[in-house]
């Protein structure tokens, strides 16, 4: 038998670690790691090793649907491209360009990403197009532009191995990112304190020297709380303080009222026991700072960011060697997707829509006029259809009928369209919803880029063919553009794509496929001969200097109630992915988690009758959803956990839409719920 091994990215979360597919005939029958990779170094946790399992179950999606009275019956991809071509220009005709919003794809990669919001930019002009992005990390973008210039990851993964101090906030590290939690164990090894501030116990947390638990929809209470101490001892470092920053006496003003007292009574969190967090994180040498969606989710989560790069800030902890504010980004390319331009206001490589001289530079590229006003948010896009202003959707690999909040609103609002077309590599809960069907490759049958969260760009490399018909996503998005009429749609490789975005996106100037066929390459990477970036901000911040902002604590949008008197966070689980697409998928990670349920503390338990394994109904304002309890102390009374993997009970029936003013990130984190036995 003759084993081909083909070296690649893996397509779950943004850690982004590389590993070989075995193929036999045209057929993947394994995984191998790859010990040469600086990121897994010979290490993959249980969805890597099991990543080739979905690649040929036999739902994927083969060949082109047009839905016909009623129901979707196969076609060819002329008559679909024709037909979704032909909507999409009546649509524009009759409404104009911005009643039709693009999704692109945290699953696709850099060029096909690129390619995307070309094809909302360019061919249909409108600057409606966003990806999931807004559902986890847009938060992260807004308020680290606003502190440092630049939304990303300061240092790389395998930094986290020689901080002294690593402080997890809002993170499951080593459920939702095992190999970076690898790296923080190795750490630990080696004597570095581990704090983990969550309203649950996790993996980690049960490993670090310290671990508190705050109320969910309290952290800027317990930040500023911590930035005072570090004030009050003399902790802060003047020096950098003075010479990398601004507004610094803006913040004194806000955290000076942050008192022991008051932030106790916001977060719960005891007065000495956050003194002492705050100690451990200032005077460390080198200390670095993860998070993710704990940190984002919330209806201030910009507010939330900006509180943590204050911390960072305020005691030197950023711009050198396992010294960083480390957003974890959740999904293969959610970091590449950003970008390469997939977000309604920026262009590739975050330059602004409404920068006349950014305009202009993409004018004269694409040769074409562009429009300055910056687009809908895909949260906003949902709100726009549910009131008949938006008519169409194009969506890129994205399941919004599991991974929005209030589902409900979501399905009445996508029942309004004149136009959805979903292109995707399995039939979803989405889809089910769609006009038009279009079968992707997934990751393992083409050729691309994908950008992990610590700005590595990485190869992803074609193993097999796809399945029936199926065509790679930049393949159907060229096709479109040229029946949209559109320039600039005649490529025929990923890497002459690539080639493009590199011309007009400064941070990727320098990358070509043929230098990450030999290197590492993390951006900013401007030109061919530059080495790419492991540190950000390290003499200056990409702003120049890093912003204070002043931000106070302020309440969630739903407090508990009589009638509701739980809060509800959801989350992630080691063996499930997301919506659940793919490891449902997988044999071996469904069997490990094949069922939802809720976590849910034993006295609140205890109190409603309610035992291990027991049906329980969970309720919001928004809708109701049956699963099984899960009676345990890893959560803090008054708190119910719900992963949001499962269609079956889809978290998101429940969860609430309220958004961030700024970013437009809904408040996953926080709802008002009610458990009932039954
Ligand atoms: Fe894949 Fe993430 Fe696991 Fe690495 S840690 S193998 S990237 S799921």
């Amino acid at each position: 038998m003759n084993v081909e091994h083909v070296l690649t990215t893996c397509p779950y979360c943004g850690t982004g670690c590389n590993f070989f597919l075995q193929v036999v005939d045209d057929r993947l029958i394994g995984v191998v790691p790859c010990k040469t990779d600086e990121i897994s170094r010979g290490q993959l946790c249980i969805k890597g090793y099991n990543a080739h399992a979905f690649v040929q179950h036999p739902d994927r999606l083969k060949t082109p649907l047009v839905r016909e009275h009623g129901e979707l019956k196969q076609t060819s991809w002329e008559a679909a491209l024709d037909l979704l071509a032909g909507e999409i220009k009546r649509i524009k005709e009759k409404y104009g360009p911005d009643s039709i919003a693009f999704l692109a794809s945290a699953k696709c990669t850099n060029e096909e990403n690129y390619l995307f919001q070309k094809l909302a930019r360019a061919a249909v002009q409108t600057n409606n197009v966003d990806h999931c992005a807004r559902l986890c990390h847009a938060s992260t973008v807004t308020g680290l532009l606003y502190s440092f210039g630049s939304g990303a990851m300061t240092n790389t993964i395998p930094e986290f191995e020689n901080a002294d101090c690593i402080f997890v906030t809002g993170s499951n590290t080593l459920e939702a990112h095992p190999i970076i939690g690898a790296r923080m164990l190795k750490a630990l090894d080696r004597g570095a304190k581990i704090i983990v501030i969550d309203p649950r116990d996790t993996p980690l947390s049960r490993l670090a020297h310290i671990k508190l638990s705050q109320r969910p929809g309290s952290d800027i209470a317990w930040i500023n709380g911590m930035i005072k101490v570090i004030i009050d001892e003399g902790l802060v470092d003047q020096d950098f303080v003075k010479t990398r920053t601004t507004d610094f006496d803006k913040l004194k003003d806000v955290v000076k009222d942050a008192t022991p007292e008051k932030v106790e009574s916001i977060t719960g969190i005891k007065p000495a026991e956050l003194a002492e967090v705050a100690r451990v994180y200032a005077k460390a040498d080198r200390a670095m700072i993860a998070y993710a969606m704990g940190v984002t989710q919330h209806s201030n989560g910009t507010n939330i960011v900006e509180a943590l790069a204050n911390l960072a800030m305020v005691t030197g902890h950023i711009g050198s060697e396992s010294n960083g504010l480390n957003p974890l980004r959740g999904q293969c390319n959610v970091q590449g997707s950003c970008d390469s331009g997939g977000l309604p206001n920026l262009f590739p490589g975050y330059q602004r829509v409404d920068d006349e001289k950014a305009r202009a530079k993409f004018e004269q590229a694409w040769d074409v006029k562009l429009p300055a006003k910056p687009g809908l948010t895909l949260t906003c896009a949902i709100k726009e259809a549910a009131v008949g202003k938006l008519k169409a959707m194009v969506i890129f690999g994205e399941n919004i009928m599991m991974s929005d909040p209030d589902l409900g609103h979501v399905e009445d609002a996508i029942k309004e369209l004149e136009l959805l077309a979903v292109i995707d590599i399995f039939p979803t809960e989405t889809s089910k919803f769609a006009h038009i069907v279009l079968p992707a490759a997934c990751y393992a049958e083409k050729d691309g880029t994908f950008t992990n969260t610590d700005r590595a760009v990485r190869l992803i490399r074609k193993a097999v063919n796809p399945p029936g018909d199926a065509w790679p996503d930049w393949k159907i998005a060229c096709e479109l553009g040229k029946r949209l009429g559109a320039k600039g749609f005649d490529f025929s490789s990923p890497a002459e794509v690539m080639a493009e975005m590199a011309t007009v996106t400064p941070i990727y100037g320098g990358i070509d496929h043929d230098r990450l066929d030999r290197e590492v390459l993390r951006w900013p990477c401007p030109s061919k001969d530059h080495k790419g970036t492991r540190i950000l901000h390290t003499q200056k911040f990409t702003k120049g200097l890093g912003t204070f902002a002043p931000v106070d604590h302020a309440p969630p949008a739903e407090t508990p109630s009589d009638e509701y008197p739980f809060i509800l966070t959801t989350g992630r689980n080691l063996f499930q992915y997301h919506t659940g697409t793919m490891t449902r998928r997988s044999s071996k990670l469904e069997r490990e988690a094949p069922e939802p349920y809720v976590e849910m503390n034993k006295g609140d338990a205890k109190r409603l009758g309610i035992s291990e394994g027991d049906r329980v109904s969970v309720s919001s304002r928004r809708g109701t959803i049956n699963l099984k309890a899960r009676v345990t102390e890893r959560i803090i009374p008054g708190s119910i956990f719900i992963p949001f993997h499962y269609a079956e009970a889809a978290a998101n029936r429940l969860t609430n839409a309220a958004l961030d003013p700024e970013s437009k990130i809904p408040e996953f984190k926080v709802c008002a719920a009610d458990v009932q036995k039954g």
